[in-house]
């Protein structure tokens, strides 16, 4: 491994300024970029670490009835914050799908948002990997492409964004609160991972030294308590990344659907808001016919990567089946996994 420089700054300000300097990278809990740095995949001259810093590590409501999630609180302690998983469901049945209990034991919120695609290429240094190191080419564009991308990709690159947690933040419209050089500012989660075209190796919006501090769920993200699920399908029942996922939020009046709320995960470089199948949905009743086409809207602009069209049937009748479950009701219990903790805790939903 390539010798570092390791700091350990006491504030916000001086983490920015100090991850600022080429070179430097944050480090949170390291469950992934420590993986790279082991791999040579990723070698910073200096890791900034953010664990110690005060204030990032609480989950709080706001005046104006959103909950305001920091940095740094772990996976595990915000899916098993009980206010947490009564409001937002399909959020935490996505935290508890992904990783293992021990990785959800240390992984952080910031870096579940910035964790690194899992393409096999990106990890073997004897591959081309345009993402790894720009312009050498992409490897999986004539391999191992069964997991890549059908939405989004480019012929510079084909991966996917790995994260469960940001699925249904995007389909709820999660705001992601960044301090950088400029002071604070926050977008739209669904801003900050790029499409990768031309420029695979930059995958998100931020600047050197820009810094998470928390994400945030609007108040609006409460109506969806009722008739919200994530669904995960992936190669074995635990500990595995999700080949294609779906989160469904829907907010049923009077039989009809008055709001509908779409994302995809697997399928892209970013979680993918399907907002044309949301437009269809809104003001009909919920049956199947109107969910297979949602189904189809949230697909229109698939096209396989490779090896890789099954992904495209498979993602339409993942987001039929979510959306069949979201309509059907929260569960008082959420079947996360098979023998999942989430289904002994008794979490009662709105
Ligand atoms: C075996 C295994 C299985 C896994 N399975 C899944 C899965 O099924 N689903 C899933 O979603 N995830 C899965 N993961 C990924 C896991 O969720 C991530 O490794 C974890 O969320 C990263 O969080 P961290 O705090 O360890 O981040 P780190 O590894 O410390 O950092 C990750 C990246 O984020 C950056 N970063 C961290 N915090 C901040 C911040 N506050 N501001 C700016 N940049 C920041 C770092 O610089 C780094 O680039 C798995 C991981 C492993 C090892
Ligand atoms: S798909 Fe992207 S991450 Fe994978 S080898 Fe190609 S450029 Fe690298």
């Amino acid at each position: 491994m390539k010798q570092f420089d390791y700091i350990r700054p006491a504030t916000v300000a001086e983490a920015v300024a100090a991850a600022a300097q080429p070179g430097a990278t944050y480090l949170a809990a390291g469950t992934n970029l420590l993986d790279l740095m082991k791999g040579n995949v990723s070698r910073p001259d200096r890791l900034v670490d953010v664990t110690h810093l005060d204030g990032l590590d609480q989950i709080e409501t706001l005046a104006d009835g959103s909950l305001r999630i920091g940095a740094l609180v772990s996976n595990a302690d915000l899916a098993h914050d009980a206010e947490f998983a009564k409001s937002y469901p399909a959020v935490a049945e996505a935290l508890l799908s992904g990783a293992s209990a021990q990785l959800r034991n240390a992984a952080t919120v910031g870096g579940n948002l910035l964790q690194r695609t899992r393409c096999a290429y990106f990890y073997d240094t004897a591959s081309r990997c345009n993402k790894r190191e720009a312009g050498s080419g992409c490897d999986a564009r004539d391999g191992e492409n069964r997991t890549h991308a059908v939405l989004g990709w480019s012929e510079s690159c084909i991966a996917t964004h790995p994260s469960d947690f940001c699925v249904p933040l995007v389909a709820l419209g999660a705001i992601v609160e960044i301090e950088g050089r400029n002071g604070r500012r926050e977008i739209a989660l669904d801003e900050l991972h790029r499409l990768p075209g031309d420029t695979p190796e930059r995958e998100s919006v931020l600047e050197p030294g820009d810094l998470i501090v928390a994400v945030r769920l609007p108040p609006a993200a409460r109506g969806f308590a009722a008739h919200a699920r994530y669904l995960k399908v992936r190669e074995r029942t635990s500990y595995a990344f999700a080949i294609v996922s779906a989160a469904a939020a829907l907010r049923i009046e009077n039989g009809k659907i008055a709001e509908a709320r779409l994302a995809l995960g697997g399928v892209a470089a970013k979680p993918w808001r399907a907002r044309a199948a949301e437009d269809v949905l809104k003001g009909v009743a919920p049956t199947a016919d109107a969910f297979q086409e949602a189904a189809w809207r949230a697909l229109a602009d698939a096209k396989p990567s490779g090896d890789n069209a099954y992904k495209i049937e498979l993602a339409r009748r993942i987001v039929v089946r979510a959306l069949t479950l979201a309509a059907a009701g929260t569960p008082a219990r959420i079947p996360a996994l098979p023998a999942s903790p989430f289904a002994s805790s008794g979490a009662i939903h709105a």
